[in-house]
C-alpha cells in the first residue's frame, strides 16, 4: 500500500504537476493526502488526518514565505504512525509528462465569462490586477460573469455567480469546476485556475502584461523569477487557449472576439500560416478562426494571421533577484551564525530553494522564522 503525502505548495503546481503524477500511480487501497475540500480533484477522497497539520500551519492558505521542512517531517511521522507498513511517497519533479487526470466532472453551470479574481495573502505582482473594473465592464456589455476560486483567496466583486455559492460545506472546488465547464470563455492569470481550465478543456484566455511574457520567467513574487506556464495550459487544452496582453480594455476586446466571432477549426498551423482566413473551407466573412497544434495556435483574422508559439523561451530573459547590499548581508550573517537553525553554512529552516528564504545574499529574501 502506498500513502501519497499531501502537496502543500502552490495550487497551480498541484494541478499541473502533482495530480497527474498521483493519478498515474494511484491504486485502489492506497491512501491520498490532500485537502479534503478538493476531493473532486483526486481519484479517491483524501484522508483528512494528513491535512490537519497543513491547515494549522497555513490557516489563510499556502504562503510560500512560510515553507518549512519541519512540516514534511511531521507529515511523514503522522503517516508512519497511522500506516506503519505503507510506502510513503511525496511528489518530486521527475521530468515525466503524465496524462491529464480523468476527473469525474460535475454538472456545468452556464455563464458567459468566468474570471478568477486571485488575491494571495502575500505580496505578489498578480494581486494587483483590476478585476473589479473588468467584471464591471463585462457585465455592462450584457455578459454574465462567474467568479472561480475560493472565497478566501479572491477579491470580493459583484457578479452573477460565485464558485463558493455553488458548493456544499466542506467542498471548495466543485463550484469552480462547474463554472469552468459551463463557461463560454474563461479569463485568468497564469495561475492554478488557469491550469484547471485547461484540464477541463474550457475555452480560455490567459492574461499577461506584455507579449512574450507568457513564455518567460517573470519576477512576480518579491522579485523572484518565476517561469510562466502558458505552454503547459496550451498543451493540455484541446479547445481555444490564447494569451492576451494588456489591461481591462484589451481583455474586454479579446472576450468580445472570442464570444462573438471566433471558432476553433481543424487544420495545421504550419500549413495555413501564410494563407488568408477566407481560404479556409466553411469560413464566414468577419470570422476569426483558430487552428491548433500541441505547441502552436494560428489565429486567422480578416486583417491577417497571428502565429502563437506556446513553447517557453529557454534562455532566462529577466534579471535575477537583486543582491543584498554589504551592510544588510553582514547583519543577516551575524544573526544566522548565532541561530540554532544554521548548519553547514546554510539555513536548515528555509525549505524549498524555490522560496529563496534564508538567503543573506538576496535583497528580497527573508528569514523563514522572522529573525530578519
Ligand atoms: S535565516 Fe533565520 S532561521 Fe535561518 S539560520 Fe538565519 S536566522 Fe536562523
Amino acid at each position: 500500500m502506498t500513502v501519497f503525502l499531501p502537496w502543500f505548495g502552490h495550487f497551480g503546481d498541484l494541478v499541473r504537476d502533482v495530480l497527474p503524477w498521483l493519478w498515474a500511480r494511484y491504486r485502489p487501497g492506497d491512501v491520498i493526502g490532500g485537502n479534503p475540500a478538493h476531493a473532486a480533484l483526486y481519484p479517491a477522497p483524501p484522508d483528512a488526518r494528513l491535512w490537519e497539520q497543513i491547515a494549522a500551519f497555513y490557516p489563510d492558505g499556502f504562503d510560500y514565505r512560510r515553507r518549512s521542512d519541519d512540516l514534511e517531517v511531521e507529515l511523514r511521522s503522522v503517516a508512519s504512525r497511522l500506516w506503519p507498513d505503507a510506502t510513503l511517497v511525496a511528489w518530486q519533479a521527475d521530468g515525466e509528462d503524465y496524462p491529464k487526470p480523468a476527473l469525474a466532472l460535475p454538472t456545468p453551470y452556464p455563464v458567459d465569462v468566468v474570471v478568477a479574481t486571485r488575491a494571495k495573502p502575500y505580496a505578489d505582482a498578480k494581486n494587483a490586477w483590476p478585476w473589479s473594473d473588468l467584471v464591471t465592464g463585462l457585465r455592462s456589455r450584457g455578459w454574465s460573469v462567474g467568479l472561480a476560486g475560493s472565497i478566501g483567496e479572491s477579491h470580493a466583486i459583484d457578479s452573477d455567480a460565485a464558485a463558493w455559492d455553488l458548493e456544499e460545506p466542506g467542498d471548495a472546488i466543485s463550484g469552480t469546476l462547474r463554472l469552468l465547464r459551463g463557461a463560454r470563455i474563461v479569463v485568468t492569470l497564469d495561475s492554478g485556475i488557469g491550469h484547471l481550465a485547461s484540464l477541463v478543456d474550457a475555452p480560455q484566455l490567459v492574461l499577461y502584461d506584455r507579449r512574450g511574457d507568457e513564455r518567460r520567467e517573470l519576477p512576480i513574487r518579491d522579485g523572484i523569477p518565476t517561469r510562466m506556464r502558458f505552454g503547459d495550459m496550451h498543451r493540455w487544452n484541446r479547445n481555444l487557449c490564447l494569451p492576451i496582453f494588456g489591461g481591462v480594455d484589451e481583455t474586454i476586446a479579446a472576450v468580445d472576439e472570442a464570444l462573438t466571432r471566433t471558432r476553433v477549426v481543424p487544420g495545421d498551423p504550419e500549413a495555413w500560416k501564410a494563407r488568408h482566413v477566407s481560404e479556409v473551407p466553411g469560413s464566414e466573412p468577419g470570422e476569426t478562426l483558430v487552428m491548433r497544434s500541441e505547441y502552436r495556435s494560428l489565429v486567422m483574422r480578416p486583417s491577417g494571421n497571428e502565429l502563437i508559439d506556446a513553447c517557453p523561451i529557454e534562455e532566462p530573459v529577466s534579471a535575477g533577484p537583486l543582491p543584498a547590499d554589504d551592510a544588510v548581508r553582514s547583519d543577516r550573517i551575524s544573526i544566522c551564525t548565532a541561530c540554532d537553525r544554521w548548519s553547514g553554512d546554510r539555513c536548515t529552516a528555509a525549505g524549498c530553494p524555490c522560496a529563496m528564504l534564508g538567503r543573506s545574499d538576496l535583497a528580497s529574501s527573508r528569514c523563514p522564522i522572522g529573525k530578519w
